[in-house]
């Protein structure tokens, strides 16, 4: 089967690999359709990834073999999956945050290959069933989609807040849509590249406004004209960390959904005296794919505003991955793995 894999920093190549064989407790699944996350650009344009991993974690597909000890699934089956649902038994699954497993798999992965790749085998506990009437192809919002939801929950906003999104590129994007899914109105995107503004504002923003627009206050008492009750930080850029800081209100949180690879200059003084919370966003809320799904199914979520309209095969992967980080593409890119 054609797969994508990484090669080095900055080389992604098509190759051919065996068909895996689903494990106990695991599925085969024909890969639908891949989104392209901010991980996988990180991992391959700034070299954080072992050479000759299969990226690809935003995918939907349609089961193709059954592991055994796998009940409640048939071949045929529209699925997403690959959501990790913790052991179920440390403290923090005690307590619905399996984002917080202790025994979660590393950041790179658990070894498996990921859906840049025909067919992709995983865990079964980890599938969530595609409903009737949403097609695969919008299916693959659910995992980026489960990401920015957690990302409203740490924010703890609620109906009436404002809130600032630094970064309108696919997943700020998101937390636009994840907002207004929960009922917030008064949000305001923060974003360099005019393209992303406009997209943020159609997707549901009150407001866009380039990064140099927002106010630095000088000193650590002092509070912007119009503060937020939480700032999404999904640019991972260490400017709209630092700014993103100033902009809130007492009390207000920060929080960390774009990773990025430079480190930033907090105002510890301006947490202090605002009683101001930092925190960051891991994946998903318990339930987070069935949630997102369920979201999707809805028809609040505008699925065509939140996807590049061109497909790509996985030849294409590296050249959208250069576009995606410097802006030209707007929105989530969809891989097509069949070649
Ligand atoms: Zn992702
Ligand atoms: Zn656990």
């Amino acid at each position: 089967m054609p797969v994508a894999v990484y090669r080095g920093k900055g080389d992604i190549a098509l190759d051919e690999k065996p068909v895996p064989t689903p494990g106990a407790g695991e599925v085969l699944v024909e890969v639908s359709h891949c989104g392209v996350c901010g991980t996988d650009i990180h991992m391959v344009l700034e070299g954080w990834g072992p050479p000759g991993i299969v990226g690809g974690h935003e995918w939907s597909g349609r089961i193709a073999a059954i592991g055994l000890e796998v009940d409640g699934w048939a071949v045929g089956d529209a699925v997403v999956g690959g959501e990790l649902v913790g052991c179920g038994a440390c403290r923090m699954c005690a307590s619905s945050r399996p984002s917080l497993c202790e025994y979660r798999p590393p950041v790179t992965g658990d070894g498996h290959d990921g859906a840049f790749a025909q067919f992709i085998v995983t865990a079964a506990a980890g599938l969530v069933p595609v409903h009737d009437g949403v097609s695969l192809r919008n299916a693959a919002l659910t995992e980026p989609l489960a990401v920015a939801m957690h990302a409203v929950t740490q924010a703890a906003v609620r109906p009436g807040d404002r809130v600032l999104v630094t970064g309108a590129g696919p997943i700020g994007l998101l937390a636009v849509a994840a907002l207004r899914g929960c009922g917030v109105e008064d949000i305001v995107v923060s974003e360099p590249t005019k393209g992303r503004r406009q997209r943020a504002l159609a997707v549901g923003a009150a407001r866009a406004v380039e990064p140099t627009d927002l106010d630095k206050p000088l000193m650590p008492m002092d509070l912007v004209d119009e503060p937020m009750d939480a700032v999404l930080e999904c640019s991972g850029r260490v400017e709209a960390m630092e700014t993103g800081l100033g902009q809130l209100r007492r009390g207000g949180r920060l929080v960390f959904v774009g990773t990025g690879m430079s480190t930033p200059r907090l105002d510890n003084n301006r947490i202090l005296l605002n009683e101001l919370v930092v925190t960051g966003a891991y994946n998903y809320d318990a339930g987070g794919f069935t949630a997102a799904i369920d979201l999707i199914a809805s028809g609040q979520v505008p699925v065509d505003l939140l996807i590049e309209p061109d497909d790509i095969p996985l030849t294409g992967l590296l050249d959208a991955m250069h576009k995606l980080a410097a802006g030209e593409l707007v929105a989530k890119v969809l891989v097509v793995p069949e070649g």
